[in-house]
């Protein structure tokens, strides 16, 4: 019984201990990834590029192959950066960036319909308005150009003053032309040439001048940690599957990388049993929601995801969406069977916000997650 027990004691330990470990790479990735030294990974001082080098280097750390030299896919797109002193003043009263103005992107620049509804607006340069808004939306990097409307910085209508007398304002809104990003992917032979791909983006807001750095450790260090522990799970064992791990950019831009990675393939998809794109991994207290979970390609992957959960008793819920292009898995849904895996409710410490730090990431369903996913991709 004593022995029983101690067996049971050793056991328990080493689940636990295992356990530990996943989310402790985990965490890991989330805190190098979402640190200040990669400039919130987008084209502001080439944070994106930044954040590349180290997860090439963590691919090869690990033990996967490339899929192409150093694991980089170089694309180019058209993009905004903010770098350098931002500041803004009315009246001599220096506002405070993010939390009382920003910098805004294509769907909210500045349209003639926009500029026509609002209710005070200010032009401070050719190419750029301010403009008093009720609320301050939700931030996404600025894109561009396929419209040529100006940049709209939008600022809350409690902070105009009733006679604005001075504006100053020092906005560095940089436009790139061809601005170069890359993907980073690698894989790991499996005994069959059937293929189960992960993805993540690992790009994010970038900066919004030095004043604020958007860390995104919930959108999405925390996809990215999980496919960089899937991953070194896989290259510490000879898989059943191949498993090829894809990591775009360009994702906060319009879905930019996985757009180009799609359009130039490096796989072959007939040969793709099923793709996962997991985006935003931080939370789970609601539980799962797949998108495109619906497809006749599809049901089945998420009827095993769902009878997994059954089993398990891991996410409160696994919600089943229709296709949309709201991630990295839409362009692939053309040609393999493609879905989106995200984690509803907390805990994250914001969504597009200075505030989505490590700090604030949870991953308090990780492991149960995770272990999940491994069943699903073979790698238990
Ligand atoms: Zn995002």
């Amino acid at each position: 019984m004593k022995k029983l027990l101690f067996a049971t004691a050793f056991a328990l330990f080493l689940f636990n201990h295992v356990q530990a470990q996943d989310s402790a790479y985990a965490r890991s990735i989330v805190k190098a990834l979402s640190s200040e030294r990669m400039y919130g990974r987008g084209a502001s001082y080439h944070g994106d590029s930044i954040a590349a080098e180290f997860l090439a280097n963590e691919m090869k750390r690990i033990g996967l192959l490339p899929l192409q030299v150093n694991y980089k896919q170089y694309y180019t797109y058209d993009c905004y950066s903010l770098e350098g002193p931002i500041s803004l003043s009315i009246n001599g009263t220096e506002l405070e960036p993010f939390a009382q103005y920003r910098v805004y992107s294509t769907a909210r620049q500045a349209t003639p319909a926009k500029l026509e509804k609002a209710k005070w607006k200010k032009q401070l340069k050719d190419d750029m308005w301010l403009i008093g808004v009720e609320q301050l939306d939700t931030y996404s990097p600025i894109v561009g150009p396929e419209r040529k409307d100006p940049v709209c910085v939008e600022i809350l209508d409690t902070l105009i003053p009733k006679r604005v007398r001075k504006i100053k304002a020092e906005i560095p809104v940089q436009f790139r032309h061809n601005y170069k990003s890359q993907n980073v992917v690698g894989y790991v032979r499996g005994v069959i040439d059937s293929m189960i791909v992960f993805t993540a983006h690992y790009d994010h807001c970038g900066t919004m001048g030095d004043g604020v750095i958007f860390p995104g450790a919930h959108d999405n260090a925390s996809g990215v940690a999980a496919v960089m522990d899937l991953a070194r799970m896989a290259a510490a064992q000879k898989p059943y599957y191949t498993m090829v791990f894809m990591l775009f950019s360009g994702e906060e831009s319009g879905l930019k990388g996985s757009k180009y990675a799609a359009e130039n393939p490096l796989i072959d998809y007939n040969k793709v049993k099923f793709l996962c794109n997991i985006d935003l991994f931080c939370g789970g207290d609601d539980g799962i929601m797949i998108f495109n979970a619906k497809s006749e390609k599809t049901k089945p992957l998420y009827d095993q995801i769902k009878s997994l959960n059954d089993e398990t008793h891991a996410a409160k819920e696994i919600r089943a969406r229709d296709n949309s292009a709201n991630s990295d898995h839409y362009w692939f849904s053309n040609y393999c069977p493609s879905i989106f895996l995200l984690t509803m409710g907390q805990p994250y410490g914001g969504y597009h916000e200075p505030a989505d730090k490590c700090e604030s990431c949870g991953l308090g369903h990780y492991n149960a997650y995770m272990q999940m996913i491994k069943r699903l991709a073979f790698l238990d």
